[in-house]
């Protein structure tokens, strides 16, 4: 099973991938953590990578697909990979297609979360942190007291906010995601890729939706 994901941030892409990951036995493939081991090691490509991002530049596509392809090269993505924050846009998307085809691992579907853009602002933006056992409560889910303090440690700290999870910067990323995403979700359901995923329920209900799409009939809710 050749994957790729596609979801907004707060989507529940990152847990969803978990899932697949361990129910097909094949890795999940994030672009963001693999171009950070590609620097720590200081491999060919990570060295690119590092002048790339130390020019405050981005790093060229050439560089995030030769190191996606040295790692679909290694023996447990042999059965398949879940591929995470790649592509973004079109020319990437047939970029690795070009790439996968070289290789002889054509995707079998793309998978698009879909959440009500609202419930995303309210799960990133009620997100509050203790800082010091580093705990993430949530204001709307689970309210901790009034102020916001953390129930775990001993003197109840207060609770903070990360600046980016202000609800104007999660508008903003997801305004960004939308635009960026849009032309990929119809260029992948011209090519009768995409499966579309309604995401907005709880994490089990979304990982039935996705083994059903992607004809996992075990994981098929019973009807009636
Ligand atoms: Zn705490």
């Amino acid at each position: 099973m050749r994957i790729v994901l596609m979801g907004a941030p707060g989507s529940g892409k990152g847990t969803q991938a978990q899932r697949l990951s361990e129910h097909f036995g094949i890795p999940q493939v994030s672009t963001g953590d693999l171009l950070r081991v590609a620097v720590e090691r200081g491999t060919q490509y990570g060295r690119a990578a590092r002048a790339a991002m130390d020019a405050g530049a981005l790093v060229a596509d050439e560089i995030v697909l030769g190191i996606i392809r040295e790692r679909l090269a290694e023996s447990d993505a042999a059965r398949g990979f879940i591929l995470d924050g790649f592509p973004r846009n079109l020319s990437q998307a047939e970029a690795l297609a070009k790439m996968l085809a070289s290789i002889g691992q054509p995707l079998d579907a793309v998978v698009l979360f879909e959440v009500d853009p609202a419930e995303i602002v309210r799960r990133i933006s009620g997100r509050r942190t203790c800082q010091r056992c580093g705990r993430v409560f949530n204001i709307y889910s689970n309210p901790p007291g009034s102020p916001p303090h953390c129930p775990v440690c001993a003197d109840h700290p207060p609770l903070t906010q990360r600046s980016d999870d202000t609800e104007a910067t999660v508008q903003r990323r997801l305004q960004v995601y939308e635009q960026q995403t849009r032309p990929l979700a119809e260029h992948y359901a011209a090519q009768g890729q995409l499966k579309t995923i309604d995401a907005n329920a709880p994490v089990e209900t979304v990982t039935a939706r996705l083994m059903e799409a992607l004809g996992e009939p075990a994981h098929r809710p019973r009807a009636g």
